[in-house]
């Protein structure tokens, strides 16, 4: 394990090239199962800013005029980039990040999988044509790029988030700019150096390292047309407000408290694995992550016992360790807040079934570890039934009927995922209907949609309109024009146009 300050310092990429950030501060990164030091990272200002904005609007009119199908081809050539380096890529996740090895895997899946959907561009960015809106009048809508588009990226999904926007942006002609999390900007590293062989024209592809300052800077700056982020609730406000202020296109998912309702009818074996996945996996650090649990009637009896000790059968570890269920947390002090959430919840009356703040022994002394935590007698004024831990803590509120436990799931100010459990069909068909969120799972215990679909909550977990990926990625990085024309050449364009009909 190296503790040396001799790591390096890692490197912004601007107008196709490998650039120090303009004297900059720093940050270690250190990897949370360890607390070995990886790197260190700069904290990027104004100028550096400038440059990467510089650098893609001066690319802007090439790229967009390379034709689309050129465009998807360099997008089938990532695609087979990434997935040469598939392995490398997870591991850097799991090094940075903390999540088991299986989970960085599955991140580097789906990351791959958005750069997938996005070869469909000559496809999905078609518009289109309505002949004869008058005699001899056709009116046609086109879609052509918005310009400079960046995106922010939280800690949690070093790989994955950036690939919500990357893929979709260039392929419709955007160039972009990436602001990786600060805790977590290794990845990245290796994804720019596969970029930079890809040979796009330069300034295609930007990266500025750094935090709150990149971020204000992006979001001020005239030369940037559309700014995509992720992130907590509060920043997303913070951001919607301040690009929309700006003049600029923006979609800002923020944080999440989702709810798992589980009926009287749920097959338990299947759902106590679902729920132990969704609570407990990446160690409680996914903006679906479930953090409250709703037993309905007697479901609570059926479930607990059984799901308390699947909790305690689950190896806390590094997660590179193949042995591993459950990796440490991003940080020491994300370890430590996590702890001060469960002293909160016991001092508000809640019972700890099981305790991940203790029974760790033996794992590294530097490492951010929380175990697996489950909370029982929560009731849902309860700030831990309120609030986004962002942490392996799982608290079980009960409710008597469907409608008690849909009234608890939508008095929440977040509205990110939510699953139900059941094999009824009229359960499903009512919870569907009235429940306040923008992802549901059946039986679906992380129920994130796949790239072809769109991704995003309600309420506070979502700032805009155009949600991620799906359809909704070429909706956001296009701008719409609409043409209506005739030919008098053609004999036929005698037709009025804007009179009465
Ligand atoms: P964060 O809000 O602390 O940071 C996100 C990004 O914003 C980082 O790049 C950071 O550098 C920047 N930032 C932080 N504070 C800022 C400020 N005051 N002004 C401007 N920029 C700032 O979030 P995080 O801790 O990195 O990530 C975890 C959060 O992200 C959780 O709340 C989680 O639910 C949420 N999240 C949401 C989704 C979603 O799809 N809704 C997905 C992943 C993560």
């Amino acid at each position: 394990m190296s503790t040396t300050t001799d790591a390096r310092t890692l490197d912004n990429y601007v107008g196709g090239a490998w650039t120090p950030a303009q004297g900059a501060e720093t940050l270690a990164v250190t990897n949370p199962a360890t607390g070995a030091l990886l790197a260190h990272v700069p904290l990027s200002g104004g100028a550096d800013v400038d440059a990467a904005v510089a650098a893609a609007r001066a690319a802007l009119p090439a790229w967009r005029d390379v034709n689309v199908i050129e465009r998807a081809r360099r997008l089938f050539t990532l695609r087979e980039q990434l997935v040469a380096r598939r392995e490398d890529l997870a591991r850097s996740v799991t090094t940075e990040m903390g999540k088991t090895l299986v989970d960085a895997r599955a991140e580097v899946g789906r990351a791959i999988e958005m750069v997938e959907a996005a070869t469909a561009i000559p496809t999905t960015m078609q518009g289109r044509i309505l002949e004869d809106i008058s005699r001899g009048i056709d009116a046609e809508t086109i879609r052509q790029p918005v310009g400079v588009c960046a995106a922010i990226a939280p800690f949690n999904f070093p790989m994955m988030v950036p690939f919500w926007f990357l893929p979709f942006a260039i392929g419709c002609g955007n160039t972009f700019v990436l602001k990786p999390s600060e805790q977590v900007p290794l990845t990245q590293q290796i994804v720019f150096e596969i970029l930079h062989e890809l040979e796009l024209p330069p300034g295609v592809v930007n990266l500025v390292n750094g935090g709150r300052e990149v971020v204000e800077a992006l979001l001020d700056h005239d030369g940037v047309d559309a700014i995509s982020f992720v992130g907590s609730a509060p920043v997303a406000k913070l951001v919607y407000e301040r690009a929309a202020r700006n003049g600029k296109r923006v979609q800002a998912l923020g944080g999440a408290k989702n709810h798992m309702v589980v009926m009287p009818d749920a097959v338990i074996d299947k759902t106590v694995s679902g729920l132990i996945g969704s609570a407990f996996g990446a160690a409680g650090q996914r903006c679906m992550a479930g953090s409250v649990v709703v037993t309905v009637g007697e479901a609570h009896d059926r479930l607990l016992e059984r799901l308390a000790a699947a909790t305690r059968a689950l190896t806390v570890g590094d997660g590179i360790d193949a042995a591993s269920d459950v990796g440490p947390v991003v940080s020491c002090a994300a370890r430590d807040r996590i702890a001060d959430w469960i002293d909160r919840a016991v001092a508000d009356g809640a019972t700890v079934v099981v305790d991940g703040r203790g029974g760790l022994d033996g794992l590294p002394a530097g490492g951010a570890f929380v175990g697996p935590t489950i909370l029982t007698d929560v009731t849902p004024e309860m700030a831990i039934a309120q609030e986004e831990v962002f942490g392996p803590v799982l608290a079980i509120v009960r409710a008597q009927s469907l409608e008690e436990a849909i009234g608890i799931v939508n008095r929440s100010r977040f509205g990110n995922g939510t699953s139900i459990f059941t094999e009824s069909a009229p359960a499903v068909r009512r919870y569907r209907h009235d429940v306040q969120a923008g992802m549901i799972g059946v039986n679906i215990s992380v129920a994130a949609p796949v790239a072809f679909f769109p991704f995003s909550g309600w309420k506070d977990s979502f700032f805009g309109d155009l949600h991620a990926h799906g359809p909704d990625a070429v909706e956001f990085y296009t701008r719409k024009k609409t043409v209506t024309s005739r030919y008098f050449g053609s004999g036929q364009g005698t037709g009025a146009y804007f009179v009465e009909q």
